[in-house]
């Protein structure tokens, strides 16, 4: 591999000059059309209620996401995320952390969610998706809370890890469009989705933001509370998110507006299954499908307890992921 292609402090496959060609080449032509952002459209013909009404008839028997807890959570009943019907938040604000493409120069408006149903040991934010901290707010506040984001210049609404509130988001999207809501969402999630709720989310979403942790059951079963399924999962779920946005397009001035990002967290020692989820991806989607493969695992919360994940990834780990990236004919990589 040819180290000149490689920006200090950065996984970028391409020289920078060349990102930005391909920026141009990415862009987005219904950038001015009435159709963007993509919800605007279903409101428009009455659809996003009908997908709210539907997505809440599910928390009476929860099945959001592969836990298929059937809790009534209507009722205050919780399943494996512990999360109620009434939407709890830990922040909102302006977020500067997330790939470039999504930050520009004034921020993605991250809305963080507390509660989540995957619970992994090595959690990095386990106080709010495991411990659940966080305040509970109403759709129409969760509404005005986009919004002001979107006043603040945000570039997007980056919901993270929102799919156990996914009624209550779009019935927020919904409030806040008569507001003046205007920009994309983002969904940002780890991956452990189902596609059948993912169908209910298609053309309300503009930019997939998803992880895909494990590739193999038995290490997803060990990390995060039992999730055998998963890889079963999360790849029907991002060949989902594929059909429904696409290789990833940017405005004219470099901002993804529509698209799908797939992050890898590379785990110690192969675990998770690195090589195979670059296969999956050359194989499935396309090879300018836009990946995050990432070096900056911690072992926070539990993994201490697990010797073989106690450890931050070394360079080599990294380098044989990027290795493979171009072995796999992967051409679209971004830290
Ligand atoms: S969203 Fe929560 S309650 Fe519903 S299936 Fe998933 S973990 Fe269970």
């Amino acid at each position: 591999m040819d180290d000149s292609l490689f920006l200090m402090g950065s996984a970028l496959f391409l020289p920078f000059s060349s990102l930005r060609l391909k920026g141009k080449a990415f862009l987005d032509n219904r950038e001015n059309s009435k159709e963007y952002p993509s919800y605007l459209a279903l409101d428009k013909k009455g659809t996003l209620s009908e997908r709210e009404e539907k997505l809440y008839s599910i928390y009476e028997n929860c099945h959001l996401c592969p836990r298929d807890c059937r809790v009534n959570r209507k009722e205050g009943q919780v399943g494996r995320c512990q999360a109620t019907s009434r939407v709890k938040i830990s922040s909102a604000a302006p977020s500067f952390d997330e790939e470039p493409l999504l930050v520009g120069k004034s921020g993605s408006g991250a809305i963080f969610f507390s509660n989540c149903g995957l619970r992994s040991v090595y959690s990095h934010d386990y106080k709010i998706s495991i411990e659940g901290e966080g305040i509970e707010i109403s759709d129409q506040k969760l509404a005005e809370e986009m919004v002001k984001l979107q006043k603040k210049g945000c570039h997007n609404i980056n919901l993270v890890t929102p799919t156990h509130y996914a009624p209550n988001i779009v019935s927020a999207i919904q409030k806040a469009i008569p507001l003046g809501f205007r920009i994309p969402v983002v969904y940002n999630t780890r991956g452990y989705e189902k596609q059948e709720t993912l169908q209910l989310l298609d053309g309300i979403i503009d930019i997939y933001l998803t992880e895909c942790k494990y590739m193999d059951s038995e290490q997803a079963g060990k990390y995060s509370a039992e999730a055998y399924n998963y890889p079963h999962h999360a790849k029907l779920a991002i060949k989902e998110m594929y059909r429904q946005v696409g290789d990833l397009k940017l405005d004219s001035r470099g901002i993804a507006v529509r698209g799908l990002i797939v992050r890898h967290l590379i785990l110690p020692n192969r675990i998770a299954g690195t090589e195979k989820f670059l296969i999956f991806i050359a194989e499935n989607l396309s090879k300018t499908t836009y990946i995050n493969i990432m070096n900056q695992y911690q072992p926070r919360y539990k993994a201490s307890e697990y010797p073989e994940i106690a450890r931050s990834i070394k360079r080599s780990e990294y380098n044989e992921a990027l290795k493979w990236a171009k072995k796999y004919g992967l051409t679209h990589l971004a830290r």
